[in-house]
């Protein structure tokens, strides 16, 4: 199959990566998913996600079709050399430099690189991510710029085109809602909505109106918020 017709997606089990399997599912014949294992302090999002992806393949039977292996990196050594509250327990607050605790440095740079060799032996040159710069809480290495900066190193170091897909880059939250309804009906929604995980703080014990989670984290609040302005 050639290269135009496959992309490899980072996967993390979370709404705005379930939102890309189901865009990528409908555009790619052939679709492969990667996920990190960096350390997370709670690592419900990776227990989430062998679910997310069952689920949202059987919605259709081309997605069924076009749904590659999934990979899973062991990227612990990031978690044991960042102080952050996703890898510590810490609180989350914002650092000096105006950045929440919960920025873990290098983070997409590293997932990028290691996606590319990953879709360097798999024979796939497309990546895509769910990196989304209109509301997210300032992460400089979800900037289209650093995206771009870093898929041309890449490109230069590996001696071959790899390009990048966000195609959440410029939405909000309540537009990447609609996107999932677009894609794949109320089901897909439902599915997001249940089985997906955000909340920093890893609780899953309440099934609000827009998912699960603590509902005080920003990651709660910016979902919760996101759901209601989709739902308006
Ligand atoms: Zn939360």
């Amino acid at each position: 199959m050639s290269e135009q017709k496959q992309a490899l997606l980072m996967f993390s089990g979370g709404q705005d990566s379930a939102t890309c399997l189901a865009w990528a599912l409908e555009r790619y014949e052939r679709v492969e998913t990667v996920g990190f294992d960096y350390g997370q302090r709670h690592n419900i999002e990776m227990t989430c996600r062998a679910d997310v992806r069952d689920k949202i393949k059987d919605l259709k039977k081309s997605w069924r079709e076009r749904l590659g292996p999934d990979h899973i990196i062991d990227l612990s050594n990031l978690g044991a050399i960042s102080e952050t509250a996703l890898t510590r327990d810490v609180e989350i607050t914002l650092n000096s430099t105006g950045l929440p605790s919960t920025f873990v440095p290098g983070r997409n740079l590293i997932f990028l690189n290691f996606a590319a060799a990953l879709g360097y032996r798999r024979g796939i040159a497309r990546l895509v991510g769910g990196m989304c710069e209109a509301d997210f809480s300032g992460y400089p290495d979800c900037r289209a710029e650093t995206l771009d900066a870093t898929m041309k190193s890449i490109s230069l170091g590996m001696d071959k085109v790899f390009s990048l897909e966000t195609p959440l880059m410029h939405l909000s939250k309540a537009s990447a809602w609609a996107l999932a309804e677009n894609l794949g009906g109320a089901a897909l929604v439902e599915i997001i909505r249940t089985q997906t995980h955000t909340c920093y703080l890893g609780e899953r014990g309440v099934l609000h109106d827009w998912g699960y989670g603590c509902g005080t984290c920003p990651a709660c609040e910016l979902r919760a918020a996101g759901w209601s302005a989709y739902r308006a």
